[in-house]
């Protein structure tokens, strides 16, 4: 197949939308990021990379940072993680505090605000300290990038921190229900500094080869996860990767992938590729509106899919 045309294909075909959608716009630091922006990459088991647009442009990864913390929570606990956060789609916008109260402080599942924080709150118990926690995170992040130019933006975080009254509350919220170990404020902010790591889309098509490969990246040979577990993180991105847009993407893409509100959503072609594409536009339920669409583009044009 010959990718690099399919990619330049989806590029003029979008570039009608490109106005469309909001950037997220609660908090500053995001809000004067340029909505015209698109890249798209794709990497092979080989490594070979074919990209358009901006692919080189770094951007917050955001949610997308809760697929790395949730696969090193999964190899470190196992089943036993079910016991804080549950793995069944919320149908409900990432941020809610309602069902965080109805389900008594257990989020439904890890890609939701309140089971990412929770996630955090495992590592940093792994780990032992919030320090640790975060620097290991973002080590396995330029692991699995191979990569170890990455960084956090700091401004962005320290934003996040001084806007994340909801966040904090859904911590706080945990925390009443004896569903989270460590002090809110100090989770909340290493959960912030995991979302403000700042890849692009090539260095994202590439960190989510090991997924797309049964826990072992291609390229290295390195083996992060067992089969199963990568199986497992598949089905959760598959059914929860897109808040309550997630049937919609399955519906429309048929692969399992994570959105960010930064406009990054990654995607994942089992025993194929990794994908990820960057456009800043969000629509309501604060998905990348024209990097849903170049990636529905491209499920059709490949005729990829799980299905
Ligand atoms: N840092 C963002 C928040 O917690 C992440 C949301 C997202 O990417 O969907 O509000």
């Amino acid at each position: 197949m010959d990718y690099q045309a399919i990619l330049e294909e989806i590029q003029e075909e979008i570039q009608p939308f490109l106005s469309q959608g909001k950037v997220a716009d609660y908090i500053p630091a995001l809000a004067k990021i340029k909505k015209e922006q698109f890249g798209l990459s794709l990497t092979l088991f080989d490594g070979t990379n074919y990209s358009v647009g901006a692919s080189d442009t770094l951007f917050s990864i955001q949610s997308i940072s809760k697929v790395f913390t949730f696969t090193l929570a999964l190899k470190f606990f196992g089943p036993n993680l079910y016991k804080r956060i549950g793995h069944e789609p919320s149908g409900n916008p990432f941020n809610s505090l309602v069902q965080l109260e109805y389900e008594h402080g257990k989020p439904r599942n890890p890609f939701i605000n309140a089971g990412a924080i929770n996630v955090t709150d495992a590592l940093i118990n792994y780990y032992g300290s919030e320090e640790l926690a975060y620097a290991e995170v973002l080590e396995f992040i330029r692991s699995i990038a191979d990569d170890s130019s990455i960084v956090t933006d700091e401004l962005v975080a320290q934003s996040e921190m001084d806007h994340g009254h909801r966040n904090l509350a859904l911590a706080n919220l945990m925390k009443s229900f004896k569903n989270l170990d460590n002090c809110p404020q100090r989770v909340v902010e290493t959960y912030f500094r995991h979302c403000a790591v700042e890849m692009n889309t090539k260095m994202l098509s590439r960190a989510v080869l090991y997924l797309a490969n049964h826990g072992e990246d291609p390229i290295t040979n390195k083996i992060y996860i067992s089969a199963q577990q990568a199986k497992r993180i598949n089905a959760v991105m598959l059914t929860c990767g897109h808040y309550d847009a997630s049937g919609d993407f399955a519906f429309h893409v048929g692969l399992p992938g994570k959105s960010g509100v930064g406009g990054g959503i990654i995607v994942v072609v089992p025993k194929k590729m990794g994908i990820a594409v960057f456009a800043p536009g969000l629509n309501e339920q604060g998905n990348s509106l024209v990097g849903t669409m170049a990636l529905e583009l491209f499920a059709q044009k490949t005729g990829l899919s799980i299905f």
